[in-house]
């Protein structure tokens, strides 16, 4: 064992069906986990939903369900789409669980007592979307409308507690500064720190007032918590905190939280400061990853996909047209995971047939077909050379480590360009150009030559793509 790697996605609220942004994130991070799985790490892998919501609580009314029926099915629903693309995580944790909420109330009892929390009132301009109180520097066009949501804010006053979030300020910016890979990829981290310097820190409310659904508070029942402060304590309740300390101490800090780039400032700013007042390590590395927008094939134009603003493109549509193993290979290959990318359906189509099909697919198809036929599958023994016969130049490490690279920075279209464009295309080439179908029928023992030298590119490209980016 090289140690252990601990991983999380974001979790996900269940008020509708995950759309294809979800899943890309899903995927990056799955990627990851069995690439660190074949490194020989001891790795926990952490999904979940994020139940504990107005959000949620509305939808289940409009269809007139109980709401923790409502989340149990979302819930099968939502592994249903992970499952169809093979995500190999190892829990999958509900916030509405009687055993998160349990082990959330002692984490927040803990802040408390550490006097980490405070009462007063809170006024300001809140957004029903976002389930959050907005700045009061919304001007322009936007003013009095949320950013995201386009619709009026309505005033909000109410008592409430507040987390000392300003109290941390100081320890962030250092921590920033003595972990450069903490916020990854490094356009983020610059982003956050100057956004703390310029505006600065503000004590953040941590509570709701009249909501039948969600978490009381262990001090004052007559509360709810905040979803953020409950739905990133998955993180810890995923591997044990409150009631298992080994596995929790084992796997604790997380080696990558896995989030979208838009939620990045909660987990940067909020997160390791609600660990520190309760006397816990901060995660090592959040990693904010790009959107997928989607394009219209006819009219051309790029639609950003919102389950709020109900537009999604469904997963299990383009697995139930391709596969999932189809879906892995376009998001990973097409969309850069530190940025943003695209999905069209005739680009999907284009990626699907040239790479998957007449690349990979052909490779693996001829590699098979032949020597079934003539050497009843048996290529041994050929004293065949290495990949350098196949692809000119080829410093085989070399290569390797650059894919090894790319994997691990999340650089996963990159790794991909490097396996698909610098070694099997050659493969495919030296195939064309050596032509073994009609070699065999003149001189066998060169064609097998041939044949065992293009096996072994195969070979070394199948041990690079086992991550499953492909
Ligand atoms: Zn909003």
């Amino acid at each position: 064992m090289v140690g252990k790697f601990f991983l999380t996605t974001a979790i996900d609220y269940p008020n509708s069906r995950p759309h294809i942004g979800t899943a890309f994130e899903k995927l990056g991070a799955d990627v990851q986990a069995r690439y660190r799985r074949m490194e020989g790490n001891d790795v926990f892998f952490l999904m979940g939903n994020d139940e504990n919501t107005v959000k949620v609580s509305k939808r289940a009314a409009e269809l007139g369900l109980d709401t923790k029926v409502y989340c149990d099915d979302m819930a099968r629903q939502f592994r249903e789409v992970w499952d169809a693309l093979d995500i190999s995580y190892d829990v999958f944790i509900q916030t509405s669980s009687d055993r998160h909420k349990e082990c959330c109330r002692k984490f927040i009892q803990k802040v408390y007592d550490n006097g980490h929390i405070y009462k007063g009132k809170h006024d300001g301009w809140y957004c029903n979307g976002c389930e959050e109180f907005k700045s009061d520097k919304i001007h322009g066009e936007n003013a009095g409308n949320c950013p995201v949501h386009k619709n009026p804010l309505i005033r909000r006053s109410e008592p409430c507690y507040f987390f000392k979030l300003s109290a941390f300020q100081d320890r962030l910016i250092a921590y920033y500064e003595s972990n450069p890979d903490f916020i990854q990829p490094e356009s983020r981290r610059n982003e956050i720190i100057s956004l703390i310097q310029t505006e600065g820190l503000r004590d953040i409310n941590i509570s709701r007032q009249g909501e039948e659904w969600g978490m009381r508070i262990p001090f004052d029942p007559e509360f709810t918590i905040y979803v953020w402060f409950d739905a990133l304590l998955t993180y810890i309740t995923g591997i044990g905190y409150g009631d298992d300390e080994a596995t929790f101490k084992k796997y604790w800090p997380a080696d990558i939280h896995f989030i979208g780039k838009d939620i990045t400032r909660f987990h940067t700013a909020l997160w390791p400061a609600m660990l520190w007042a309760a006397g816990e390590e901060a995660p090592k590395m959040v990693f904010g990853h790009g959107f997928v927008y989607r394009r219209d094939d006819t009219t051309g134009e790029t639609i950003k996909e919102s389950k709020t603003l109900g537009n999604v493109t469904e997963p299990m549509d383009i697995i139930a047209k391709f596969s999932g193993e189809a879906f892995r290979y376009y998001f990973m290959r097409e969309c850069p995971f530190p940025g943003d990318g695209e999905f069209s359906w005739r680009r999907f189509v284009d990626v699907f047939n040239s790479e998957l099909a007449n690349n990979l697919g052909n490779l693996l198809s001829r590699l098979i077909t032949i020597p079934s036929k003539n050497y009843d599958r048996v290529l041994e023994g050929t004293g065949g050379k290495t990949p350098e016969a196949v692809v000119a130049n080829l410093d085989q490490k070399a290569f390797v480590n650059k894919v090894r690279g790319h994997v691990e920075n999340c650089e996963y279209n990159q790794a991909l360009q490097a396996i698909i464009q610098d070694f099997l295309t050659p493969a495919n080439q030296y195939l064309e150009t050596n032509a073994p179908w009609k070699l065999v029928k003149t001189d066998k023992e060169a064609a097998k030559n041939v044949l065992f030298n293009a096996i072994q590119s195969l070979r070394i490209a199948s041990i690079l793509l086992f991550p499953r980016i492909s």
